[in-house]
């Protein structure tokens, strides 16, 4: 886990999507195929950080012992100006159509990915 490219990223401050080398397309989730062209050439490259805001929830039940302490925290799925969309934390009070930058903040020793509302 601690070598793949998004939590690398995450670790130096950098938020990563995977797009394909033969279409272009960017990947929502890390694949190990290209959804629109079926290409197992997949590359990493570093997200502006900007985005807006297509869904957001409270979570207060903790999904794991880890993240107990954290509860109530607010989860946001955030439309990267490059076009993947992305799960990560956010500040309270964020809610859809926010335009937000990614930044990160420590937790159990691991860098997680946090929205915050854009200058
Ligand atoms: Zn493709």
């Amino acid at each position: 886990m601690n070598n793949h490219p998004f939590t690398e990223g995450l670790a130096q401050g950098q938020l990563r999507y995977q797009y394909c080398e033969d279409c272009g397309a960017p990947q929502t989730l890390s694949r190990l195929a290209c959804s629109a062209c079926g290409s197992e050439r997949l590359a990493w490259r570093d997200a502006s950080g900007r985005g807006t805001v297509v869904a957001a929830s409270v979570v207060s039940r903790a999904p794991s012992d880890a993240f107990r302490p954290l509860v109530p925290y607010t989860l946001v799925l955030v439309e990267l100006a490059e076009g993947p969309r992305v799960v990560g934390h956010a500040l309270p009070g964020t809610g859809i159509g926010d335009q937000v930058r990614a930044g990160t903040f420590a937790h159990e020793r691991r860098s997680l990915l946090r929205f915050a509302p854009a200058a």
